[in-house]
């Protein structure tokens, strides 16, 4: 009697285990229906239309956005979305992009660069810098700002060997995306708060080239 109930409870965990496997290898799957996730304040949408795409690496988005959007709305524009959308679309062609509060990212990038995750902060940033048409931003402060972000809340730039290039005498303040991302960085470094205020400006429609 007592190998019986043994025997029972030997079985029973085996199923259990099974069940937790296969619960776990189906988690995996990737389903191109929009799922919706919410952490506190924020909520993403998420839509992979890509049935092939990695799993794992649209769980590294997702986890990229709670981990970094949270900190740079409290940090930058506290009236962000707190909704934001993200596509992962096997059309598209570039690296990623960002309208409003939508960010498309590209199959075929990410799937041959899944580390470089911190796509992310730089196009959930545009969504947090808001500074709409007419905002007399020139384009590579807008990127220089992004990267810069990149550089001071990335979760793993090292990991994708991302990293601000060294001074050379050909590179100019704007030069836009990682070269101007430096010379902000320099800035912050000797005027704290400094790169707050000039997102700022895009958003209020204030900047001036004398204001840098
Ligand atoms: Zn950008």
């Amino acid at each position: 009697m007592r190998n019986q109930t043994n025997k029972l409870k030997i079985i029973a965990i085996l199923f259990l285990s099974f069940i937790g496997f296969t619960s776990s290898v189906m988690a995996l799957q990737t389903s191109t229906e929009m799922r919706t996730i919410k952490k506190g304040k924020f909520t993403l949408n998420f839509i992979c239309k890509s049935a092939d795409f990695s799993e794992e690496i649209n769980q590294k988005l997702i986890n990229t956005f709670f981990e970094v959007y949270p900190t740079l709305v409290k940090t930058y524009n506290k009236k962000s979305p707190k909704v934001v959308t993200f596509v992962v679309d096997p059309e598209y062609d570039g690296v990623a992009a960002t309208s409003d509060d939508k960010v498309i990212f590209s199959v075929k990038y990410m799937s041959s660069h899944s580390g470089d995750i911190d796509v992310v902060t730089h196009e959930v940033m545009h969504i947090v810098q808001a500074y709409g048409q007419h905002s007399g931003m020139p384009g590579w402060v807008t990127e220089g700002i992004a990267d810069y972000v990149r550089y001071a809340y990335g979760i793993d730039n090292a990991g994708a060997g991302w990293r601000l290039p060294d001074l050379s005498e050909k590179h100019n303040y704007q030069n836009s995306y990682r070269i101007t991302a430096r010379f902000f960085a320099w800035l912050e470094l000797n005027h704290k708060g400094i790169i707050q205020k000039l997102d700022q400006a895009g958003r209020d429609k204030t900047y001036e080239e004398c204001a840098l």
